[in-house]
């Protein structure tokens, strides 16, 4: 579970490329970070693996499966948005279960999952309040336990922790990282921040406008970088 493989994906919007043919192969239980510079099409390409966009040539796996034409929430992966994404008027729980209810499972077993969702991240005591009530960490938290209990075969982070400040970056960060090695889920992490890729990813790819530069573990592409741009980009001394 949580194999996803793009094979030749393009994206053009009217008359822009905004993804190239492009080749990539996430493994199950990889955490997979794309970075590069604002605008070189990170989202676009999460966007694309999520269904939230349809390619314009290519194919996209989940599996073993094609999933190049099936919507959203048959592809079985989770979008972690921003905490902004909350529900302000629902508390916690209700959050939490939002995709639950909409899939009309058991009320007693929606129950199940939220409180185990609250207990892997912290949750449990909050579950009655609302999000403004809540910490920036604490509402990005609940974002992710509203994809944890889809138990999804990949989870999919779009700049989780650009809304939130420096030092609780660091933190969440640590959370995220956490959750990973508890769940072994694949993650796809986006995100422009070299440290943030560096110290999350078990395999970084580089984009710069729609083209993937490399693909290689932190390490390789500090040692070895292919280009002057990787190096810049990751900070290899050369
Ligand atoms: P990133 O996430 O790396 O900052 P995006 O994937 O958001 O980059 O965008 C890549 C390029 O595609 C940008 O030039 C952006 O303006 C363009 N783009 C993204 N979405 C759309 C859209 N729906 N319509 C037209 N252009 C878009
Ligand atoms: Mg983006």
């Amino acid at each position: 579970m949580g194999r996803i493989t793009l094979e030749q994906v393009t994206k053009s919007f009217g008359e822009v490329d905004v993804i190239r043919p492009l080749d990539l192969s996430i493994e199950d239980g990889e955490f997979v970070v794309f970075v590069g510079p604002s605008g070189c099409g990170k989202s676009t390409l999460l966007r694309l693996i999520a269904g939230l966009e349809d390619v314009s040539s290519g194919r996209i796996e989940i599996d073993g499966q094609d999933a190049t034409e099936l919507p959203p929430a048959k592809r079985g992966l989770a979008m972690v948005f921003q905490s902004y994404a909350l529900y302000p008027h629902m508390s916690v729980r209700k959050n939490i279960a939002f995709p639950l209810r909409m899939a009309k499972m058991d009320k007693a077993e929606q129950d199940r999952k939220v409180e185990q969702a609250a207990a892997v991240l912290n949750l449990g005591d909050y579950l009655d309040r609302r999000p403004g009530q809540l910490s920036g960490g604490q509402r990005q938290r609940v974002a992710i336990g509203r994809a944890i209990v889809r138990e999804p075969a990949a989870f999919l982070f779009d700049e989780p922790l650009s809304n939130l400040d420096a030092a609780l970056r660091v933190g969440m960060r640590l959370e995220i990282s956490e959750l990973h090695k508890r769940l072994t889920t694949t993650m796809v992490y986006v995100t422009h921040d070299q440290v943030e890729a560096m110290t999350m990813a078990d395999k970084i790819v580089v984009l710069r406008a729609g083209n993937i530069e490399q693909v290689g573990s932190p390490l390789d592409l500090y040692r070895r970088p292919l280009n002057e741009f990787v190096a810049g980009f990751i900070g290899s001394p050369k």
